[in-house]
């Protein structure tokens, strides 16, 4: 549905393997400190002198991860990289760094890398992080793109998924269930298209949730709010897999129980009319759908005056004791187990 009809396809070989990275970074400009060497060489070399430094790998491949019918390519570049930014900042980190590693398929010319680059541009860009590296191979069936993202924290600044406590108050940024309503919205699309290619879609009522699925963000600005407030969350982990699936990571690690408002949770207007159109329950949505990128944290009681009020961040519950186990409140007060239906990659496999 947002085929080019006529778009130029210069083949891949016509470059060389060389050519085409240099073609394709050619533009990318270091700009932190810490990068010593890009580009280039063998390998980056990086100087983080007294910080500690965190890495985080993911991998998307084609048909699994993502839909090129519907998905763009500069916007999957963007949201690779958003991806595994957001892992960073889950850890209280400035993101600084990234690799890029991709498999391509002799399908792809190189103006599909050119927009798949150039989303990873603009996010390099925005969110302040160098392209240092990356690894660029063949691949006999899809596309296949893996990140490895680099940042830098002070020691004490860190936060695992482990420092929860009892009592401390759980506490979620932005809104949930947007991506995966999203998702739906540009399944169902695509359906349609299939049957008649003239359809045009009409998004409009959807931009929201659709933009949230192919063009999500990462937190960063949390981080610098957290660090403003002078709060340091006791645990903190970035959603990419539902609500739910998260709040059990943070109490298996942390060995605590947890209490789940039901009317707590955020949910933005288009994800509840959504949810009403496809005759699903918005509250599952939120703790099952994936790929919203918010930060999940728990957060002292003694900090709550900090937060009070602050429009980003919402107090969703508390911690308990490991023996109370996790549940979710629900509106008509009943108590319900949380289990992790989480959005699962090898589920269909
Ligand atoms: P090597 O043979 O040592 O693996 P390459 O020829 O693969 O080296 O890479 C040369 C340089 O280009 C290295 O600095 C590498 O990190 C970088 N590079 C390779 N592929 C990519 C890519 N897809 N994106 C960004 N940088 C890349
Ligand atoms: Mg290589």
């Amino acid at each position: 549905m947002i085929e080019d009809k006529n778009p130029s396809r210069t083949p891949i070989s016509e470059l060389g393997e060389f050519g085409l990275i240099d073609h394709l970074t050619k533009n990318f400009k270091a700009t932190q400190k810490s990068t010593i060497k890009s580009i280039g060489d063998d390998a980056a070399v990086l100087d983080f002198k007294s910080k500690q430094v965190v890495i985080s790998t993911d991998i998307l491949v084609e048909h699994v991860h993502f839909d090129l019918s519907y998905m763009p390519l500069k916007h999957l570049g963007y949201k690779a990289m958003i991806a595994n930014l957001s892992d960073v900042y889950a850890m209280n980190a400035s993101a600084t760094q990234v690799t890029i590693a991709i498999a391509i398929s002799n399908r792809f010319p190189l103006e599909a890398l050119e927009e798949l680059y150039a989303g990873i541009e603009t996010a390099s860009k925005i969110y302040g992080v160098d392209v240092v590296g990356g690894d660029t191979t063949s691949s006999t069936t899809g596309l296949i793109i893996s990140i490895t993202a680099v940042g830098e924290v002070n020691k004490n600044d860190v936060v695992y998924r482990s420092g929860a406590k009892p009592n401390d108050l759980l506490v979620v940024t932005g809104d949930l269930g947007a991506a995966y309503m999203g998702l739906q919205i540009l399944e169902r699309e695509k359906e349609v298209f299939k049957v008649n290619p003239n359809n045009q879609p009409d998004l409009e009522p959807y931009t929201y949730i659709v933009e949230r699925q192919l063009k999500p963000e990462a937190r960063k600005d949390i981080i610098k709010l957290l660090r403003d407030l002078k709060v340091k969350p006791t645990s903190m982990i970035d959603i990419s897999d539902g609500l739910s699936s998260e709040i059990i990571h943070l109490c298996k690690q942390s060995n605590v129980g947890a209490v789940l408002y039901e009317n707590k949770i955020p949910l933005d207007p288009q994800v509840i009319s959504t949810c009403e159109e496809f005759n699903i329950d918005s509250t599952t949505i939120a703790l099952n759908g994936g790929e919203d990128y918010e930060l999940l944290m728990t957060i002292a009681q003694e900090d709550f005056p900090k937060i009070k009020g602050n429009p980003n961040l919402t107090v969703i519950g508390y911690m308990t004791e490991k023996e109370q186990g996790m549940h979710l409140i629900t509106r008509g007060d009943a108590l319900i187990p949380l289990i992790a239906k989480g959005w699962n990659a090898l589920k269909d496999q």
